[in-house]
């Protein structure tokens, strides 16, 4: 199949276009429904709403979910220890599920019995697979929903899925090989295994296999790794953002600039210390509503994930706002005159720069206001002068803050494996 088949067309063209506004107005509409399927089902939900002094009828807005806090992901184990075995979270009886899963955490997971239970027909699609396509699945089938989130997504397309679950790198390069398999979905670094398996074997992947598309998940995709699958071996590849709680939650078009949320879920990006919505461009934590799911109507659901959103229109024609990328897990954040940095934003700082070996962000207090300072560990040769201004400019790209930048020898690094030392002392 031709890559810009893959490239173009719509999973629902109405709803994936639909202007911002009326978008908004048929979220909300599926959100008054949500709200109340959750407090009049789920009793862990009427607690949460409860305890905020407010009714389901007050949450009307996307702006209104403000008034609910959010249940942390970290705090799943421990209501559902409480109140098992889904923390009183679930809509319907027990006798209704299709499956129970058991994911890290020992947290477990409800699957309803209605078609498409995990919202990934969309995500596939729009990611550029296509009826016909046989794909290797390579998440795990065991325990976890992962494997048989994907197989419903793919199969419910049109796709043929072979399931080849984790590991058993030489079996998934002979399936690949055999089947002529012209999907994978899995982890990039799989991917990468495979790959190289084919080539010890005396193959040339890009010549003798016929693999077009990658779709993946779980793991940073960095651009060099995508680089690497789409020019030397001629992979497209995209990736989405999914959790085995909610299912999907943001894929990228064909555009490759971001992750498109996903349709029948809001999807907000919030201060995790107070609940509150940020906006474009903000850190803040991925928060997640399911809509149209009565079997498991999670409002609020803080997945521990921290991105930052864009919303100008994408060239796709998609109105949703895109996730630009994962910064890390909301407990390692720091927050800096009201925004949120995370150690891998710091390498990320310096990984564009071969000259710099080490970096650390400090945080100090001086006037009643927050000081960052970059120290940056250069390696021999380098010119201190020439890197200043680049350096800055990277800080403030990446961090969305200004910085001093001062460059310093390694032993002068405070606490020298961490990232981010925060001086800051509160009374
Ligand atoms: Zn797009």
């Amino acid at each position: 199949m031709k890559k810009d088949e893959r490239l173009r067309g719509y999973y629902d063209e109405q709803l994936e276009t639909l202007p911002w506004e009326q978008k908004k107005n048929f979220l909300e509409n599926l959100l008054q429904r949500a709200v109340m399927t959750a407090y009049e089902q789920a009793p862990a939900m009427r607690a949460k709403f409860e305890a905020a002094g407010v009714g389901p009828t007050d949450i009307r807005s996307l702006q209104d979910l403000q008034s609910l806090g959010i249940i942390p992901k970290a705090k799943m184990r421990q209501l559902q220890q409480a109140s098992p075995p889904f923390g009183g979270l679930l809509g319907v009886d027990l006798d209704k599920l299709r499956r129970i899963y058991s994911s890290p955490g020992a947290i477990f997971d409800p699957e309803g019995f209605q078609a498409d239970y995990w919202r990934l027909q969309a995500v596939f699609f729009n990611t550029g697979f296509r009826p016909g396509d046989r794909i290797l699945n390579t998440f795990s089938y065991h325990l976890t929903p992962g494997g048989l989130m994907c197989d419903q997504g793919l199969s419910g397309i049109g796709c043929t899925v072979v399931p080849g679950g984790v590991g058993n790198t030489e079996t998934q390069v002979q399936l690949m090989d055999e089947l002529k398999l012209t999907g994978y979905v899995g982890v990039p670094s799989f991917l990468q295994a495979i790959i190289e398996r084919a080539e010890q074997n005396g193959k040339d992947f890009r010549r003798d296999f016929n693999l077009e598309i990658a779709v993946t998940a779980g793991e940073m995709l960095t651009d060099a790794t995508r680089n690497q699958f789409e020019e030397k071996y001629g992979v497209l590849v995209r990736q989405f953002l999914a959790t085995a709680d909610v299912g999907a939650i943001a894929y990228e078009c064909g555009q490759k600039n971001g992750m498109h949320f996903a349709d029948y879920r809001i999807i907000e990006v919030v201060d995790p210390e107070t609940g509150k919505q940020l906006g474009a461009g903000q850190v803040g934590e991925v928060v997640v509503t399911l809509l149209e799911n009565p079997v498991y109507p999670l409002i609020r659901f803080g997945t521990g994930d921290l991105s930052f959103y864009e919303d100008d229109p994408c060239p796709c024609g998609r109105t949703s706002p895109r996730l630009m990328k994962l910064v890390g897990r909301v407990d390692q954040v720091t927050k800096v005159r009201g925004m949120f940095i995370h150690p891998s934003q710091v390498e990320e700082v310096i990984a564009v720069f071969s000259e710099i070996q080490a970096a650390q962000a400090v945080v100090e207090r001086e006037h009643g206001r927050d000081k960052l300072t970059f120290l940056a560990v250069l390696g021999q040769d380098s010119s201190q002068k020439e890197l200043l201004s680049p350096l800055q400019e990277r800080i403030r790209t990446v961090l969305k803050l200004r910085a001093d930048v001062t460059f310093v020898q390694a032993s002068d690094l405070r606490e020298p494996d961490k990232r981010i030392v925060d001086l800051r002392e509160w009374d």
